[in-house]
């Protein structure tokens, strides 16, 4: 969750892309992965133009292809974080433990009202470098200077979609969605832009449609904080006679790739017009607790056959940006709402960290099969929280940490190997300059 007022600094919008080279490659589009675990069994994986191409228990490199060695490692399925504010990492311990509007007031506020465009850049980019070390490859973002945080994603080779964020009155904002939407084109690859209202009770009916039509004219996904709270469902009841949820499908703006962050306080007839218009519903357990906003109702949820995956919000509420720490709470807070240990099994709570992330993501990824996105991650087994290996899934929801994460492969390319992200001395060295001038 997040409420800003700061929207009016000026964008440096259109500095060259810098694409920087990951590592020295023989052949960009192809990759060979020798020996690594996969469903038990040692396989070869090789990769093509981004997707799984073969799979077997041996496969021969071709001429000048680059191959990885991961005998002793597990490939999985990468992660897929489908809700935050990435440049909120700026924040991260900043103002902790407090009610929530002393926290927005004195605090975030304040904090927010300083940032500039290339403190949006530094933010973005500690953030996704972190998403990287943790085995993350796609953001799901909504805060300001979209351009910034885009061309952050671009150059990082992550997946992204960032959205250009809309309130009432957004100000000087609108101008620098203007300026993404009329450059739109350039954000048709593994980075894209989606629109984002921020809530219903920050929007009002006439931006809410604005931001619809936006999205049909332009092709775009809408992404929107809903039914957070016990207050925005009892004043959209107050202001429209209906739930934020029934209010946001009467405006039509409940499609099949709608990402809905949070939906917590949901009635029955909201769970059943969301599973009717498809939406995804994003659970968000961290956030949730420590703001003690509610419990996402796991179970509701799975009853009514709504879509579901996982993300992490922004620091500010959940102070890491780790898909680990986001299966672990999904996981332990259904058991403890429902006082059922058989809700929200390991495998369960896995899917929705990864193929249903891929799915709400637009991506045909989130497992390792031929002609699926080559997004994974080789898995370093031989760490103490990973022994035994009665079952690997078992351990990456309930005991794996990020230092279990030794490559990070998104759309056919190396992201992170042995731990290591290329430049990320440098990009936490500028994240604390940014903040130096902050706080
Ligand atoms: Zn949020």
């Amino acid at each position: 969750m997040f409420i800003c007022v700061n929207c009016s600094k000026n964008s440096n919008l259109f500095s060259i892309w810098d694409y920087g080279k990951i590592e020295d490659m023989k052949n960009e589009s192809s990759l060979l992965i020798k020996g690594a675990v996969l469903k038990g069994a040692s396989s070869d994986v090789r990769i093509r133009d981004g997707l799984f191409s073969e799979i077997a228990p041996s496969l021969s490199p071709l001429p000048d292809e680059n191959v990885i060695d991961a005998h002793g490692m597990a490939i999985t399925p990468a992660f897929y974080n489908l809700h935050g504010h990435a440049a909120m990492t700026l924040m991260r311990g900043y103002a902790d433990d407090l009610e929530l509007f002393t926290w927005l007031n004195e605090h975030v506020w304040p904090f927010e009202a300083k940032l500039k465009a290339e403190d949006i850049y530094n933010g973005t980019r500690l953030a996704i470098l972190e998403m990287i070390k943790s085995g993350t490859v796609h953001l799901e973002d909504m805060y300001w200077f979209t351009y910034e945080a885009a061309r952050a994603a671009k150059e990082m080779g992550i997946r992204a979609r960032i959205g250009l964020l809309a309130l009432s009155t957004n100000g000087d904002a609108d101008k620098l969605n203007r300026e993404c939407l009329d450059r739109i084109d350039e954000f048709r690859g593994i980075v894209k832009i989606s629109i984002a209202p921020h809530a219903v009770y920050t929007v009002n009916e006439s931006r809410l449609l604005q931001c619809l039509h936006a999205s049909e004219e332009y092709g775009l996904d809408l992404h929107i904080h809903a039914s957070e709270t016990e207050k925005e469902v009892a004043d959209c009841q107050k202001e429209h006679g209906m739930s934020p949820v029934a209010w946001l499908d009467k405006l039509g703006i409940l499609k099949e790739t709608t990402i809905l962050a949070h939906c917590i306080h949901v009635s029955d007839e909201d769970l059943e017009i969301i599973a009717k218009r498809k939406s995804w519903a994003v659970h968000v357990p961290f956030s949730n607790m420590k703001l003690a906003s509610g419990a996402f109702p796991y179970k509701r949820v799975r009853e009514f056959g709504v879509k579901a995956c996982l993300g992490t919000d922004g620091c500010c509420s959940s102070n890491d940006l780790s898909m680990f720490g986001a299966m672990r709470g999904a996981a332990y807070l259904a058991k403890l709402f429902h006082k059922d240990p058989t809700i929200a099994p390991a495998e369960e709570v896995y899917a929705m960290a990864t193929r249903q992330g891929a799915l709400a993501a637009g991506v045909d990824g989130g497992v390792i099969e031929v002609g699926k996105a080559a997004d994974c991650l080789l898995i370093n087994t031989d760490l103490p929280c990973l022994v035994p290996n009665h079952n690997l899934i078992s351990n990456l929801v309930y005991s794996a940490s990020s230092e279990c994460v030794d490559t990070v492969i998104c759309n056919g390319k190396i992201l992170m190997r042995g731990r290591v992200v290329p430049g990320e001395e440098e990009i936490i060295a500028k994240a604390r300059e940014s903040v130096k001038r902050l706080a």
